[in-house]
């Protein structure tokens, strides 16, 4: 029952390793290896952290390391400033305690407060809420908080410029004496000073980044995407861009796994370094890159420590890291032996905290780009092959290809012929479309009517899913009238559902991880090629 593991600095135990491992975690974020030994010794924290630095998780492995999972009453309160953010502080705490019998339960404004009553009768030691409706529970004593060991106080500056201020303080006048109180905040207003002092017993303040680092002279630059269309932008960047080796950093190891087959099913020759792989695995990957035989890394940050390659052109960061050390040491890996490197990081909306943090402790700015769009694309692709003929044509040696050529120019015209032979070396997918405009500048071509764009959802006749209900859900979650979704083809395990040009954002956004019939789908914007 006492089994411990390693998980860098820390010793945790067996069940939250195994369920840390399986989201992927190779190692603590820094603000983790700082926090969790002091919260496990039983001090009061104040931690200067953004979302990003994995502070969730900074306060959730000790909370489900310490408190009693026998006990079925509510024994730690987690504030958040909006019900977002309570969704995925729950999500993140359920993920952790997979091993566990604790059970975490997300409160706020908005939902039905009965069912919220009912979940809370069911017994959940964990709470997170926003404050409003937890103050609402308190006084319908429908949330009882006397049994309190843990109160966490998230993104507390966050929570002060939504007027949460005093609701916090009822709250907290609530709560026993003797509980532990985090505040995990990323900035540290007076008022958040004065709070944490009154509420907080002698806390050890933590923060992230002390230190201002220095950066080798690497131009850096960042793209804005969404979630959804992370993979598309990457490879946006990848087909116009010189790339010489790119190594291109994610998160988790499972994220190295899926960008690995998400790239490869795109035709882009990738491997992937992470952790799991055996010595000799990593040996063979390693030789393959730095033989030029892929040119595209995937790797995590543990994975790549002490990478030694000259000649990487691009570090991407496909996920940004969660503190700027990382930053430094992940981009460290190009511009080496004084050639020129460049540094592209993918910053989704909610990340800019981070990035400026990242600016601020570099002491650079990192210059934002817009996304090449398709026809910059075809650009660089006419470029390229421009390029490769001009080369064969002076490395010579024709004669036997010049031979056809003479022959069929008696009965076709030679540009034609030039052209067809063109299309058949470099098989550009989709260049027409390119060409002629497509439908759904943003999304590319979907495969959809004109003035409609194509998605793709990962659920299907197997999951029993019909027209009807794909219909029903899309027009509730995205509120669009029914009638006006396109086409839907229901596939075994996936479906495709055209929606107008102008709605496809709303309808990605609310229902990208969305549940249709108990199951989670994912959703993205469809291929051409896949119709
Ligand atoms: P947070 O700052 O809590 O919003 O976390 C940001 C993201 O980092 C989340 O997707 C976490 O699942 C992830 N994360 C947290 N800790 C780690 C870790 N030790 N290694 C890799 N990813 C992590």
């Amino acid at each position: 029952m006492y089994d411990k593991k390693k998980f860098g600095n820390l010793e945790i135990s067996k069940k939250i390793f195994n369920a840390v491992s399986e989201m992927g975690f190779e190692a603590p974020t820094p603000i983790q290896s700082e926090a969790i030994p002091l919260l496990l010794e039983g001090k009061d924290v104040i931690g200067q952290a953004q979302t990003g630095t994995g502070k969730t998780a900074a306060f959730g492995i000790p909370i489900i390391e310490m408190l009693n999972p026998r006990f079925r009453g509510v024994q730690a309160l987690v504030l958040t400033p909006t019900r977002e953010l309570a969704i995925q502080v729950a999500e993140e705490i359920t993920k952790i305690a997979k091993y566990k019998e604790t059970r975490a339960l997300a409160i706020y404004g908005g939902q039905s407060i009965d069912r919220q009553i009912l979940a809370l009768k069911r017994g959940v030691q964990i709470v997170v809420g926003t404050p409003g409706r937890i103050l609402d529970h308190l006084r319908r004593k429908t949330l009882r908080l006397h049994n309190l060991s843990f109160m966490v106080l998230d993104e507390a500056d966050e929570m002060l410029d939504m007027g949460f201020i005093e609701d916090i303080e009822t709250i907290l006048k609530e709560t026993p004496e003797t509980k532990q109180t985090l505040l995990f905040s990323a900035t540290m207003p007076r008022e958040i000073q004065v709070l944490a002092r009154k509420y907080l017993k002698n806390p050890e303040l933590l923060s992230v980044s002390k230190d201002e680092l220095t950066v080798p002279k690497i131009e850096q630059v960042f793209y804005e995407v969404k979630e959804f269309n992370k993979l598309e932008g990457l490879c946006r960047v990848l087909d116009t861009s010189e790339i010489n080796l790119a190594i291109i950093f994610c998160r988790t190891k499972r994220g190295v796994d899926e960008l690995v087959a998400g790239l490869e099913a795109r035709g882009y020759e990738a491997d992937g370094l992470h952790g799991d792989l055996t010595q000799a695995q990593r040996n063979r990957v390693m030789k393959k890159f730095r033989e030029g035989n892929v040119e595209i890394l995937v790797a995590t940050d543990v994975a790549a420590r002490g990478l030694d390659i000259d000649n990487v052109s691009h570090v991407i960061n496909y996920d940004l890291p969660q503190d700027p050390e990382s930053y430094v040491h992940r981009i460290g890996r190009t511009g080496r032996a004084g050639k020129s490197g460049i540094a592209v990081s993918f910053v989704i909306p909610k990340e800019y905290r981070l990035l400026r943090l990242i600016e601020k402790t570099i002491n650079t700015r990192i210059r934002r780009l817009k996304l090449p769009s398709f026809e910059d694309v075809f650009e660089r692709q006419r470029e390229v092959i421009i390029e490769k003929l001009s080369e064969t044509i002076e490395q010579g040696k024709l004669s036997h290809y010049r031979a056809i050529i003479e022959e069929m120019g008696s009965t076709h015209d030679t540009v034609d012929i030039a052209a067809a032979a063109l299309r058949l070396a470099f098989d550009i997918e989709g260049s027409q479309d390119f060409s002629e405009g497509d439908n759904g500048a943003e999304f590319g071509n979907t495969g959809a009517e004109p003035g409609m764009v194509r998605l793709f959802m990962s659920i299907g006749r197997s999951d029993d899913v019909r027209p009807q209900d794909i219909v029903k859900t899309i027009a509730e979650e995205a509120g669009i009238p029914g009638k006006v979704i396109g086409a839907i083809k229901i596939f075994d395990r996936f479906t495709f559902v055209e929606v107008p040009q102008d709605a496809a954002e709303k309808v990605l956004y609310s229902m990208h991880k969305n549940v249709i019939k108990g199951k989670r789908v994912h959703v993205e914007p469809a291929k051409a090629r896949n119709r």
